[in-house]
């Protein structure tokens, strides 16, 4: 490899894979695959629901953020032991690979038709008196809490399959999302799921037996990981039960001198978050940069896994967070995240205009 920059192939265009091929662009040949042709911040979806003109500033182009990045605009289908194999039947040549595929959720290729989404749901909102959310996990919170604050008349309901709020969190912290849900009059009913396949005219029964009147209906409950590609590939070893990829301390693909792994893909024992994909990122950033100056492996970054901590948002203005030794909602957490759901920030990461 001396005097060529080595090609580093990123598959997944999302905070991880972002991240990292900002990082990289000046220091090697960098190719992203991405279904889409943007970025997207996506923990603030649910805020672009309720007010489609947020979206504009979480929808970032790759281009605006990526400019010395080959952008190749398809799903990667296949890996091969020096090429990734993409949906339109090119091989795409790597030296180092980092796999940053996240969350299985197809969306539409351009920014104009996400934006054509997030109004086309506002409108489904509008429209509605009653509102339905299936899943009460941080997707179906925050949702039920964005359209309760901004649109106060509309009836919702929220039902979730398991005994509390937001299992990923402690109890402390479901306990005072259910408390707020109450005093601003959302239904939450837990330990029950709804039948999708034989409601009819708007008339929803759920395995309790209780029936629900909704004039649209938002599912929300979990995405699988994005490692269905990868069952076939040199890496199907890798892929644990739930479909995460295995990682060793430098977040190399477990057996793989020259893939990596980075963001909520990988099987790091420790909330899925954005912020921490961020530091996936960077670290990975740093270790292959030693690797490609002919650094040895002793000299590569450890990851040391992030202690518990995660803000769901009730609204503009309340949030429940979930720090390592602390559950507080009010004011503080409502300070860090709510009002602009960290886009100014990511935004100003990714070198752009906050
Ligand atoms: C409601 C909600 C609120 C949240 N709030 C926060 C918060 O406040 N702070 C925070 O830090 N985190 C938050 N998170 C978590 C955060 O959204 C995720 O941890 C983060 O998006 C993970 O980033 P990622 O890049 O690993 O994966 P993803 O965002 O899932 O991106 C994966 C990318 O891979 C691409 N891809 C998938 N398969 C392929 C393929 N075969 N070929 C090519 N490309 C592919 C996709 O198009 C996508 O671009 C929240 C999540 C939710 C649901």
């Amino acid at each position: 490899m001396a005097g060529k920059k080595p090609c580093v192939v990123i598959v997944g265009g999302g905070i991880a894979g972002g991240t990292v091929a900002k990082a990289l662009q000046s220091h090697s040949d960098v190719v992203l695959i991405d279904p889409k042709e943007y970025f997207e911040i996506t923990w603030a979806e649910m805020r672009a629901k309720v007010e489609p003109t947020f979206a504009d500033r979480t929808i970032i182009n790759h281009k605006e953020y990526l400019t010395n990045v080959n952008l190749m605009t398809t799903t990667a289908v296949d890996i091969k032991s020096k090429e990734v194999m993409t949906k339109d039947g090119r091989l795409v040549p790597y030296d180092y690979l980092i796999i940053a595929t996240g969350h299985h959720d197809p969306y539409p290729v351009t920014k104009g038709d996400r934006l054509r989404e997030f109004q086309a749901d506002n409108k489904k909102i509008k429209d509605s008196s009653c509102i339905l959310i299936v899943g009460g996990g941080p997707s179906g919170v925050e949702l039920a809490g964005e359209i309760a604050v901004d649109y106060p008349d509309k009836k919702v309901t929220l039902v979730h399959k398991g005994p509390r709020l937001m299992e990923f969190v402690g109890p402390k912290a479901s306990a005072k999302a259910m408390k707020w849900f109450k005093e601003n009059g959302v239904d939450v009913l837990l330990d029950q799921k709804v039948d999708l396949e034989h409601s009819s005219d708007g008339v929803y029964s759920t395995t309790a037996g209780k029936t629900i009147n909704a004039d649209c209906i938002f599912i929300c409950t979990g995405k699988p990981f994005g490692s269905s590609w990868l069952r076939e590939s040199i890496l199907k070893d890798c892929v644990n039960q739930q479909g995460q990829l295995m990682v060793d301390e430098h977040l190399k693909v477990k057996g793989h001198s020259n893939i990596f792994a980075i963001g909520d893909i990988t099987d790091v024992n420790e909330m899925k978050q954005g912020y921490i994909a961020q530091e996936h990122a960077a670290l990975v950033a740093k270790n292959l940069q030693i690797l490609v100056k002919g650094g040895q492996e002793s000299k590569l970054g450890s990851y040391k896994p992030a202690g518990a901590m995660a803000i769901v948002t009730l609204g503009r203005k309340n949030a429940v967070a979930q720090f390592p030794f602390a559950t507080v909602s009010g004011c503080i957490p409502r300070m860090i995240k709510s009002k602009d759901l960290f886009v100014g920030m990511t935004r100003k990461k990714m070198g752009l205009k906050g």
